[in-house]
């Protein structure tokens, strides 16, 4: 089969997949009414598929911020940080970020993505090693890669799994990396950081932490899991996202070790890549802000996850372990779960749908991203939408 050919096989497995017509996938939202309503093609939705954990994306302090800075800078800095891409904004941001978390240093990347690919390449190398949950986001697996080190995979949360592989690798600890998320991005759960963090000082690695999901979400005044667990001193490395609770595009680093800094001279992600524009940066400085004094939200997204976390579990559906802003309808038949999905945008209300092989464990996720903003009765909405579905369409197939 030469390349071209291969191209088509994955688009005719993409079609066996879905019927004819149906774009699950990369769905273009026409016209955008706040951080919860949308229209997409001719309706009106609820957005219940997005990141806007805060429901940020129209704060006017981060609107002005990026205003002022569009006047002031332009419109994109126009290289890599390493070269002519380094403005005071993103200074700024690394030591606004290293404070926040009461460290000693910070980077600013250009997307989240690029945040796990150059933290990872830069601490690991051939000869090391990472230690990774099964259910790690791409950009962890794309980091390992590029890093060369040995990639040993432990099964979800499983502290017994992980311990039997530390064991395995004898002295080769010390050069071992491990890495794990806050929040998961598929099923919504938390990492046991606790016990992870005694592996970790038990047989002496370096841990990373990736609080994606998690930043804005967890802890007093949001730091993420980190900080709900009060383990800032344990955690060697962290990285997140902008384009979640904070509401723009980017990612950082930050850690207590100075070392860190050495990655601005080790990282392909970090040199080779053009800087964040001016104006993202500022609206990302006015964020982490907001951000950080968001009891009041964190309190409301809370509450609202909580609801339709009860809501989902009581008309039947099989959910993640514990409620949080990402809650994800488990099913076993990729038909159905499509079903689902667009019976959902047929009324109104728009989620992500996640096929195998991209869902663990060969199953099929209809995937909910709650927010600050949603309203009780838009909750309500979407929860007794699920179940008139589930005895519709999951009870009928029973
Ligand atoms: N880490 C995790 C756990 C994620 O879920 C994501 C994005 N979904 C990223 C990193 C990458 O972030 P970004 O999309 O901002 O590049």
């Amino acid at each position: 089969m030469n390349l071209l050919e291969k191209l088509d096989a994955a688009a005719a497995a993409r079609k066996a997949m879905l019927p004819e017509g149906v774009g699950a996938f990369g769905i273009p939202i026409e016209e955008v009414y706040s951080a919860t309503e949308a229209r997409i093609g001719e309706r009106r939705v609820i957005l219940l598929g997005t990141n806007n954990y805060l429901g940020l994306t129209f704060a006017p302090e981060c609107i002005q911020a990026a205003h002022d800075a569009l006047d002031a800078e332009g419109t994109g800095t126009t290289g890599s940080r390493m070269a002519n891409g380094s403005y005071y904004g993103h200074r700024a941001l690394e030591r606004e970020f290293a404070e926040f978390y009461g460290y000693c240093a910070g980077i600013v990347f250009t997307t989240g993505y690029q945040a796990n690919l150059g933290t990872i390449s830069g601490l690991v190398s051939r000869g090391d090693t990472v230690l990774i949950d099964s259910d790690s986001h791409a950009s962890i697996y794309d980091g390992c890669i590029l890093s060369g080190a040995e990639i040993i995979r432990f099964k979800h949360n499983d502290m017994i799994d992980m311990e039997k592989r530390l064991r395995r690798l004898g002295n080769r600890t010390e050069n071992t990396l491990i890495i794990v998320e806050g929040i998961y991005s598929m099923l919504g759960d938390q990492a046991p950081l606790a016990e992870i963090v005694d592996l970790k000082n038990k047989y002496n690695c370096t841990l990373l932490l990736d609080e994606a999901h998690s930043i804005g979400v967890l802890g007093e005044t949001g730091q993420g899991l980190v900080e709900k667990t009060g383990l800032q001193n344990e955690v060697d490395f962290i990285t997140g996202t902008f384009s979640k609770s904070l509401c723009s595009i980017g990612g950082f680093c930050v850690s207590n070790h100075p070392q860190l800094d050495q990655l601005r001279y080790l990282s392909h992600p970090y040199i080779f890549t053009a800087s964040p524009s001016p104006a993202t940066i500022a609206s990302t400085r006015a964020a982490l802000v907001l951000l950080r004094e968001g009891k009041a939200l964190r309190r409301q997204l809370w509450k609202n996850c909580t609801q339709l976390y009860d809501h989902l579990k009581k008309a039947g559906y099989t959910l993640g372990p514990e409620p949080g802003p990402v809650i994800a309808a488990i099913l076993d038949n990729p038909k159905q779960a499509l079903q689902i999905w667009q019976s959902l945008l047929e009324n109104n209300i728009y989620v992500n749908l996640i096929l195998p092989p991209a869902a663990p464990d060969g199953k099929s996720l209809v995937r909910c991203s709650v927010n600050a903003a949603h309203s009780t009765e838009q909750i309500s909405y979407v929860g007794e939408t699920f179940a008139k579905l589930h005895r519709q369409i999951l009870d009928a197939d029973a």
